[in-house]
Parts: structure tokens; C-alpha cells; sequence
């Protein structure tokens, strides 16, 4: 047992656990997350399409080879394949979506599913919101902590944004609009997902997206595209640009890029190019005859 700090000393840790981002109590007891990883940890993951989508996370991203500088299309420079923690993860959640047949049967998966370490810490699992099977889909990056907290994508202040943008060209996630995330489970204090817990999760996101079978999907926020679209292009670049997205089962839909609400909240000055982005959805479903 070890002794009791003093109680000023208690609150000044306390205090910087909630500076550091730390604000959240999940467990009696301490996990130790530096204990020895898996074997299998230099093991890189074969390239593939969804290999490649494994290489997410900007900080963990081999500095960029020389390319050429500008690329016609988003879907033109593939990520080069990125080592990751656990490949066998990554592959077990594959299978395990693969054998899903409905958006119930992968949301019932992705609950029982215990390979993915963010799920340790989170509260809640965070699947999905809205009607499944509606034309447009909104993927985003992660729950946050009033997400983990209800269990629902998008219900702090970003996704209010979100609902009032959408709104405005008449999408809502009561009647016409579904709204996922890359990530089922909240990333502890918002830390940036690892490699592995991208990839883990991805695999379930391709398949949500074969299964809900949207018209168009809207990727919020640079980490959604570069994941979903396997490019290390910046969302800079990405957003406003209708990109036809790929899916494993050889299908494929239209894809638009846009900024993130959070970051609209940070960034009000965007809100034009956002604004320019719903225009464009907004004319891609009329073009596509969905109203
Ligand atoms: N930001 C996201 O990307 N997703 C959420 O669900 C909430 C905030």
C-alpha cells in the first residue's frame, strides 16, 4: 500500500490529470498500458485497400516520400503500408464484419467485439445515430466525451453545428440523414487513436458503409478522409472535391470531403467553405434525382 499524499498534493494531480485531458474516472483499479505488448509488435501489415487505410494517424506516419505536387485525384496517392501493433486484430475484425449481412448484425459485432483497446476505457460503445439505409452518410472521427456518455455520434456542441448546418439544406438524422464515426469507442481523454485502433475500427466502417448502402457519403474532418479514402492528401486539399469511394465488395459511392464542425467552432471563417460544401451535396442528391 502506498502512503497517502497530502491533500493539496492530491488536488494538484487531480488538477493536472484534467489539464493533460484525463477527466474521466473508468475504472477502480489502474491499468498498466506500458505492460509488454504483443510479440507481434514490429510486424508490418501486408499493403492492401484496407491495410493501406490502416495507415491513419498523422503523428505516427513516415515523413512523406517525394511526390509529385499536385495529384488530379484524392484516390491516387495510397498510403504506404505503416507497421501496426496488432495485424491480427486488424484481420479478426475484417472477418468478423465481412460475415455481417445488416447494419443490426454489424452494430451487435461491433458491441461484442473486445479487440480493440479504446473499448477498455470508454463508457459507452458509439455506433451510430440516425436512419440506417438513408441516402446521405456522415462519417466523422471519434466520440467525444458527451458521445461516450450517451452513446450517440455527434450530440456535444460539434454535432449541434452539425445539425444546423444539415439542416439548412434540409437533411436531418430523424428523417433523411445517418451519422457514424471511424471510431466506435472514445479515444481516452481525445488522444490521438493509434494506428491499430484506426485500422481495428475502419474495418467495421468500410462494412457499415456497404451495409447502410448510402447514395453519398460525407467524410467531417481531415482523420475520417484520410482514413476512409486511404490517402495522406490534407483535408485542405480534400474537402469540396467529390471523390467515387471504393468499398470491398467492389461497390462504389460518391464521396465528399468536408470540414470538420469542431473545427468550425475553432475557425468560424470557414464556415463559407462549408458552406460551399452543403451546396455542393445539396446539388450532387438533385443530380442523382433524391429530391
Ligand atoms: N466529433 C466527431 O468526429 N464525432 C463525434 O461523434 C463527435 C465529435
Amino acid at each position: 500500500m502506498t502512503e497517502a499524499l497530502p491533500r493539496d498534493e492530491l488536488v494538484s494531480l487531480l488538477r493536472w490529470y484534467v489539464e493533460q485531458g484525463i477527466d474521466d474516472v473508468v475504472g477502480e483499479e489502474a491499468v498498466d498500458r506500458f505492460a509488454a505488448p504483443p510479440p507481434a509488435a514490429a510486424v508490418a501489415v501486408a499493403p492492401g485497400p484496407s491495410a493501406a487505410a490502416a495507415a491513419v494517424e498523422p503523428t505516427m506516419r513516415p515523413p512523406p516520400a517525394a511526390q509529385p505536387a499536385a495529384r488530379p485525384s484524392v484516390v491516387a496517392q495510397p498510403r504506404p503500408p505503416v507497421p501496426i501493433e496488432s495485424p491480427q486484430l486488424v484481420e479478426d475484425a475484417r472477418a468478423v464484419a465481412r460475415r455481417c449481412n445488416t447494419v443490426a448484425e454489424l452494430e451487435a459485432a461491433v458491441r461484442a467485439f473486445e479487440g480493440c483497446a479504446l473499448k477498455r476505457t470508454a463508457k459507452n460503445t458509439v455506433f451510430a445515430d440516425g436512419v440506417a439505409g438513408a441516402d446521405v452518410m456522415v462519417v466523422g472521427e471519434a466520440p467525444g466525451a458527451d458521445e461516450d456518455r450517451m452513446g450517440k455520434p455527434f450530440v456535444g456542441v460539434s454535432g449541434q453545428l452539425l445539425d444546423r448546418m444539415v439542416g439548412a439544406i434540409g437533411l436531418s438524422r430523424e428523417s433523411n440523414l445517418y451519422i457514424t464515426n471511424i471510431l466506435f469507442w472514445r479515444p481516452p481523454g481525445n488522444r490521438t487513436p493509434t494506428v491499430a485502433e484506426q485500422a481495428i475500427c475502419l474495418a467495421f466502417t468500410r462494412r457499415h458503409i456497404e451495409l447502410a448502402r448510402p447514395k453519398v457519403v460525407v467524410l467531417a474532418g481531415g482523420t475520417a478522409a484520410k482514413s476512409v479514402l486511404d490517402t495522406t492528401e490534407g483535408i485542405m486539399r480534400l474537402r469540396g472535391k467529390w471523390t467515387a469511394l471504393t468499398l470491398d465488395d467492389g461497390s462504389t459511392v460518391p464521396a465528399l470531403p468536408t470540414l470538420h464542425p469542431a473545427y468550425l467552432l475553432r475557425t468560424p471563417a470557414s464556415k463559407r467553405q462549408s458552406w460551399a460544401d452543403l451546396l455542393s451535396l445539396d446539388k450532387k442528391l438533385r443530380e442523382l434525382g433524391l429530391r
